[in-house]
């Protein structure tokens, strides 16, 4: 949810097709590595965590790269909406926008507009094509897991 944050850009008169507008920088890939450093560095110096010495952590490199991918899936995702401007995969460097040519999912509405039968259709389309497909993998992968044991 966080590069969604941006939207609090209109409230400051930046335009949506700027650099930190809507679908600006905080879609880009650049941006989902510094999330993914800042959360695994969280993860790791938290008070209370595990007795690990953070530098020694044996997963931290796969923590980094869950969490950059968690995050930049959120603009992936967004460049299969049916709407909206594209996703400034390469922002800061660039601040052109990008949509993937198959398009299937439809754009959320922002804000209030949320609550709407618009809003129910977006919510429809994008578990059809994001949430159920992520419960049966996740599903699938727990089963496999279990599996192995
Ligand atoms: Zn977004």
């Amino acid at each position: 949810m966080l590069p969604d944050i941006d939207v609090i850009a209109f409230s400051f008169g930046i335009p949506y097709e700027a650099m930190f507008g809507h679908r600006g920088f905080t879609h880009s890939f650049f941006f989902a590595v510094l999330v993914g450093a800042a959360a695994t560095w969280h993860l790791l110096h938290r008070r209370g965590s595990d007795s690990h010495r953070p530098g020694s952590h044996p997963h931290r490199l796969a923590l980094f790269f869950w969490f950059t991918a968690v995050t930049a899936s959120h603009g992936l995702l967004d460049a299969l909406t049916n709407g909206g401007r594209g996703i400034a995969f390469f922002a800061p460097f660039s601040d052109h926008r990008y949509f993937f040519p198959w398009r299937p999912i439809q754009v959320s509405p922002i804000g209030v507009g949320f609550f709407s039968p618009r809003g129910l259709r977006v919510l429809a389309s994008e578990a059809g094509w994001i949430w159920v497909p992520s419960a049966i993998i996740a599903v699938s992968a727990r089963l496999f897991r279990n599996g192995q044991t």
